[in-house]
């Protein structure tokens, strides 16, 4: 199995910056590519805004942040990427967007190269379907925020190979994240089971058997999670949610997994959660991993 040397990673939003740190953290060389200049801006802050927060809890050392900000390149072209040993795509959750860029991804990287998917629900075979290269097709789910949360979930596609499984294990391991392996059907693990859960928290505040302050506390407290299911659903993005609960509505064809009128009235309402300032709770402007930060300290985990 080769070392992984180089890494590129498509999309610069909540995910693609987190993941481009950790890689940059592990001491990779790390590409970081998005269609939007303001993006790659946003997330050069949120990163080195990042690295500055664990210096100064003492958790890297300055040396290490700048070995790390010293790893990462960012880029509007994707072509920047065709040197990259495993590509990490964490474009948005549109399956018609993402087979274009596997398609794309499948001319510009060298053959060798593993083709990674963040997606949260969408098939990896259907997205290795797009390359010549199906059994270098995998996915890596990363959790959010992905410099803080501990696990990956790995999809094998129908096709994806042992050497790529393991190679990717190793990947996320010096990441310092823990993999659980997951089989390619809809919403894998942790969606599978978290998405109908915020669903139905949606269902609860339509139907008013509660205010959302009350579901979310009584979630919070009474299952003992570090946060309630609509607080959650703003951190994750309302059309990030929406988006897998399609899938599973498709996929699984069960009409338990319709998404809730009211979480589609959101989105339609481009009221997207803790992104874009208002979701079902409104916020100020404090930076995101911040708010993640301050949770778990006050919550000890
Ligand atoms: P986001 O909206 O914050 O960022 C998406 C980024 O992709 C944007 O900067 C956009 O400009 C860029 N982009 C769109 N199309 C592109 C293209 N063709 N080429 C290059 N860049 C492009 O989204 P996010 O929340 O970071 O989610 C990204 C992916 O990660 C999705 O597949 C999502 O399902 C998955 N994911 C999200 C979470 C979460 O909690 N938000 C958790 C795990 C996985």
């Amino acid at each position: 199995m080769e070392k992984v040397k180089m890494v590129g990673v498509i999309g610069a939003g909540q995910m693609g910056s987190g993941i481009a740190q950790l890689a940059a953290m592990a001491g990779i060389d790390v590409s970081l590519q998005d269609t939007d200049q303001s993006a790659l801006d946003r997330a050069g802050n949120a990163i080195s805004d990042s690295l500055r927060r664990l210096v100064s809890k003492g958790q890297i050392p300055q040396s290490g942040a700048l070995e790390a900000l010293n790893h990462l390149r960012f880029t509007l072209k994707l072509e920047d990427l065709q040197n990259a040993d495993v590509v990490i795509e964490a474009i948005v959750e549109s399956e018609e967007a993402k087979c274009k860029l596997f398609s794309e991804l499948d001319k510009i990287t060298k053959l060798s190269c593993i083709l990674a998917s963040n997606t949260s629900s969408i098939s990896i075979t259907h997205l290795a379907s797009q390359t010549r290269r199906p059994s270098q097709v995998i996915g890596m789910h990363f959790m959010n925020p992905p410099p803080i949360m501990k696990l990956v979930e790995v999809i094998r596609g129908s096709e994806t190979s042992d050497e790529v499984f393991a190679t990717v294990k190793v990947l996320a391991e010096r990441f310092g994240k823990v993999v659980v392996c997951s089989k390619d059907f809809p919403g894998f693990i942790v969606n599978r089971i978290l998405m109908p859960m915020i669903n139905e928290a949606f269902h609860a505040l339509y139907t008013g058997v509660a205010t959302r302050e009350d579901i979310d506390t009584g979630m919070k407290l009474g299952t003992n999670q570090p946060m309630g299911p609509l607080q959650l659903a703003d951190f994750i993005g309302l059309d990030v949610c929406l988006s897998i609960m399609n899938v599973l509505h498709d996929g699984l064809g069960d009409p338990k997994y319709k998404p809730c009128p009211l979480l589609v009235q959101h989105v339609d309402a481009g009221s997207l959660g803790k992104k874009k300032g208002r979701g079902v709770y409104v916020y100020d402007n404090h930076d995101y991993l911040d708010l993640m930060v301050r949770k778990r300290l006050q919550t000890g985990k």
